[in-house]
């Protein structure tokens, strides 16, 4: 149970947070069949309240099942699969699908991501890795010496889809709906249209240069040969298409079939626009790749943060050793505030970079364990540690706080290029989205096709992006960096979907997209909640600071309004960074009651949505 030192009582929120709802539902067990409502065809009746809403909003609070994501279609998506009897896991995937259509530029079918999920009938948080892979053909040196621009547009860039394998694993291992049920709701949005909306035109206008380089691209986001405007009705009927395929075939029409093998004609030769001056490498992909793909089920990270489970992605992502470190260094700490919550996230990142990649021997448990934390906590002082934080020995001996602790403290660990190295560029976008249904289960989902826009290439007639994941490795030279390319390696993710248990049940569920900011933001979130007495909804809404173990920490300009003149003072310097992160969460709020949280700005707003809303 949660015992103490909490900045706010949260007796009283957490007190009788069952999993077990009071209404609507009266079933306490997952359905283990299909529903009996068949997903495609007329909607039922439609529960009275909340029915129909079409307005996104960023806090929505009821009970029977929650969503929230960054977009109104694609949590109307899920919230239709929950009315319909479905669970979390197959609202997710029709969610996620959905997402595939309405932000195409962050998410799709030739995108990865990772689901941390909450099983409630047993007990148990599992994860699902669907992060993209290196054709076995990629060495270490593929990258080396390639402009990071020149790279994101590419088929070079382009790692093996892990989405598809991804949602089959998760219908099949925890879903109760085919992946063809699952898809019906994303068919009608493309099918439909979906209204064009700032962010998305915004995002189109700043890809334009690029998109017009590749034909296929041009011709589905540049109609008329520029941005859909603002409010007009955008449409893929391609893509409609092509999730029906592969709601008939299946995956196996991606990874043994025919649209691999368009995938895979497409990446080693992107259809560049004729007259097109960019130089566009091509792909080492070959149908054997996606042959060899296979989403992985992979033991959660876990730690315990004032006596809570908080739950994880183990690598390839680097989520959830990052957030879970940096949770036990402030748990060491007397007092936590903004600096604390500052300099544990740099220590986390030096040790994030030398030692979390997919590489074997990760030092995981170590990196997880309290004495680990302890050591590294006895760094943080009443000053800003000196740039850049060198990184930690997990070995498992640990020692105690000398007497004066603090960065001065420790002469004996200098910082070195090759042990305090900066946090490689990584592409700001990606989504994250969270649901719950009627029975308890929860799902934290992060999604991506990396950069905006992924690598920029539309499968010609497909209707989707590829994605640009591979930029995600190091690129090298760098000797013994544990996330430099290799054949059939996934390279090393930030994306952190957390789950977090309180005496075995859910409590908080969270995520969100930002490359590397996705760990700061995530552990932001949780320090606002914690520590800083904040609501959800205010924790996410607050401003935030991202510091990677950089020289300078990004920050908002409400978070350098609050706090800049106090962290200055104490050594701190800043650079500005407009908007960091869009999350998604979900908390628990006890006797069934549910409050999903969306932003309320970043991004344009979010969508939380609940089954039954709360009157
Ligand atoms: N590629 C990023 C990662 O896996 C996520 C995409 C983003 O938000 O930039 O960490």
């Amino acid at each position: 149970m949660i015992a103490h030192r909490f900045a706010v009582p949260l007796a009283g929120v957490l007190a009788g947070s069952s999993v077990l709802l009071a209404s609507p539902a009266t079933a306490v067990t997952p359905p283990v069949t299909s529903p009996a409502v068949p997903l495609a065809g007329p909607p039922p009746p439609a529960t009275p309240a909340g029915g129909g809403q079409r307005e996104k909003v960023p806090v929505a609070e009821g009970y029977g099942g929650a969503v929230s994501t960054v977009d109104l279609d694609a949590s109307e998506a899920a919230l239709k699969v929950l009315r319909r009897g479905g669970n979390a896991v197959d609202a997710a995937v029709a969610a996620a699908a959905t997402l595939g259509v309405t932000e195409p530029y962050s998410a799709g079918l030739a995108g990865g991501g990772f689901i941390v999920y909450y099983d409630a009938r047993r007990e148990r948080v599992h994860t699902i890795d669907g992060r993209e892979t290196a054709p076995r053909a990629m060495t270490a040196t593929s990258l080396e010496g390639i402009p990071f621009e020149e790279a994101v547009t590419s088929g070079l860039s382009a790692g093996v889809p892990g989405s598809v394998a991804q949602w089959e694993l998760a219908l099949r291992r925890f879903g109760t709906i085919s992946l063809k049920q699952a898809l019906q709701p994303a068919i009608q949005v493309a099918r439909e249209g979906f209204t064009v909306d700032q962010t998305f035109h915004d995002q189109t206008a700043a890809n334009a240069a690029r998109f017009a380089d590749f034909t296929s691209t041009a011709k589905l986001f540049l109609p008329g040969g520029a941005p859909p405007p603002v409010g007009s009705t955008f449409r893929n009927p391609e893509l409609a298409e092509t999730y029906r395929l592969l709601g008939r075939y299946g995956g196996r029409w991606l990874y043994r079939g025919g649209l691999g093998t368009e995938i895979v004609a497409t990446v080693k030769n992107p259809p560049v626009t004729p007259g097109s001056t960019r130089n566009v490498r091509p792909g080492l992909m070959e149908m054997r790749d996606l042959a060899a793909y296979r989403a992985l089920e992979r033991p959660p990270t876990k730690i315990t943060y004032r006596g809570m489970d908080v739950y994880g992605m183990a690598p390839p992502s680097s989520g959830g050793s990052t957030v879970g470190e940096a949770l036990n260094i402030l748990e060491a700490l007397p007092d936590v505030g903004v600096h604390e919550y500052l300099e544990a996230s740099r220590l986390a990142f030096a040790d994030r970079g030398k030692y979390v990649g997919d590489v074997p021997g990760v030092p995981l448990r170590e990196l997880l364990s309290d004495g680990f934390a302890k050591e590294r906590a006895c760094l943080i002082g009443e000053r800003a540690m000196p740039h850049p934080a060198p990184p930690g020995n997990p070995d498992g001996a640990y020692e105690p706080c000398p007497a004066a602790s603090g960065p001065s403290a420790s002469p004996d660990s200098p910082a070195s290029p090759e042990t305090g190295a900066e946090t490689p560029p990584e592409g700001p976008e990606t989504t994250h989205l969270v649901v719950t249904d009627r029975w308890g289960n929860v799902v934290a989902y992060n999604i991506t096709i990396e950069s905006t826009g992924g690598n920029g290439i539309v499968v010609p007639g497909r209707g989707f992006l590829l994605n640009n994941e591979l930029t995600d490795f190091t690129f090298g030279p760098a000797p013994g960096d544990p996330n430099l390319p290799g054949p059939g390696k996934r390279p090393r993710s930030s994306m952190a979907p957390t789950i977090v248990l309180d005496d075995g049940r859910p409590l908080l569920a969270l995520g969100s997209p930002g490359g590397s900011t996705i760990i700061t933001t995530v552990l932001q979130i949780l320090v606002n909640r914690w520590e800083l007495g904040m609501s959800l909804p205010e924790a996410l809404a607050a401003p935030r600071a991202t510091q990677r173990n950089t020289a300078q920490t990004q920050a908002e300009q409400g978070f350098l309004d609050r706090y800049g003149a106090e962290l200055t003072a104490r050594g701190h310097s800043f650079t500005l960074n407009p908007e960091i992160g869009a999350a998604t969460a979900v908390e628990f709020l006890g006797r069934g009651r549910l409050q999903a949280v969306a932003e309320p700005s970043r991004r344009g707003g979010g969508s939380a949505l609940v089954v039954v809303p709360a009157r």
